[in-house]
């Protein structure tokens, strides 16, 4: 019997360095980091946007080689199909029927559809990469508990946490987008309020998944830059790695090598090596106004997670 492909999965709120732990997961021998998948539906399948190797989605031989393994071609895949259903199912208010179990039977037909058809492409990047472990930086809190229902894979969740003021003032910048071919897209960029609310739901949604049975390990964005070789060193039995596999990065700048990563953010285009260097900008640059707000409305989990309100 084929062993069930080991998915380490990243979730956490927007702007918290999932890209980046990918990235640094993904430069391990045995894993291989695909972006987040949920989005290649529509940013590879339909808009062809880039692939982290710099190719547009379908003429990208990594992407070309898993579309021919899970649908026989992506021409093949139900990619409208499972937008669809993505519409429906995997979406934050879903999450407590998903996570309730047992799941209603309407909704279970649903996500199970959902699953089957990831859980396709979760096996073809593994065979196609001859990787023992697939990293999807997917983040959302309930594709984390649609992928308890995924056939024939192992999925292990990673809970990215990183400091709310952080977060929301990098949501305040303006960044352009290099995966749009055409050019002249920039990333979301969100005001104070929406940003602390969504570091919120989505920190408050991951630990109640993990009560209802989700679980999960927790890792901080600020340790990881500080100390990746040990904090990768931390994750080594979940990742199903080797201590040998796990303790090949070498900080401060890691080689990262090439990536066929569907989407996320454009850091994973700057090229092959990362430097890793704590990010405090926001402790200077945010306005007083601003950090105030995104205290106001996340100080309780902010205080849990051990950040100082006052620095
Ligand atoms: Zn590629």
């Amino acid at each position: 019997m084929t062993p069930a492909t080991r998915v380490a999965y990243i979730a956490g709120a927007g702007r918290s360095g999932s890209t980046l732990l990918a990235m640094l997961i993904g430069a391990l021998p045995g894993c291989v980091s695909i972006g987040e998948l949920r989005h290649m539906w529509r940013r590879g399948i339909q808009l062809n946007q880039r692939c982290g190797c710099g190719e547009p989605f379908w003429d990208c031989p990594f992407w070309s080689e898993v579309g021919d393994r899970a649908f026989d071609g992506w021409d093949n895949a139900p990619h409208e199909r499972m937008l669809d259903l993505q519409r429906r199912v995997d979406r934050f208010r879903q999450l407590p029927r998903l996570a309730t179990m047992p799941v209603a039977p309407g909704v279970r037909r649903t996500v199970d559809e959902y699953a089957v058809n990831t859980g396709r492409v979760y096996r073809a990047v593994q065979e196609v990469a001859q990787a023992s472990t697939v990293v999807d930086s997917s983040k959302s809190p309930t594709f984390a508990v649609i992928l308890q229902r995924v056939p024939g894979i192992d999925p292990v969740v990673l809970h990215l946490i990183r400091d709310s003021r952080a977060v929301a003032y990098s949501w305040s910048r303006q960044r352009p987008m290099p995966e749009v071919v055409d050019g002249g897209a920039y990333m979301a960029t969100y005001g104070p309020t929406r940003a602390a609310i969504d570091w919120a739901r989505n920190n408050v949604a991951l630990e109640a998944a993990h009560i209802a049975g989700v679980a999960s390990t927790r890792l901080r964005y600020e340790a990881l830059v500080r100390a990746a070789p040990q904090e990768l060193a931390r994750l080594r039995s979940t990742l199903g790695l080797t201590p040998e596999q796990a303790a090949v990065l070498t900080a401060p700048v890691v080689d990262v090598g090439v990536q066929h990563t569907v989407a996320g953010n454009p850091s994973r285009f700057s090229g092959h090596q990362v430097r890793l260097r704590p990010d405090e900008e926001w402790k200077s640059a945010m306005i007083v106004r601003d950090r105030r707000i995104v205290e106001g409305l996340t100080w309780p989990l902010l205080a849990a997670y051990g950040y100082r309100l006052r620095s």
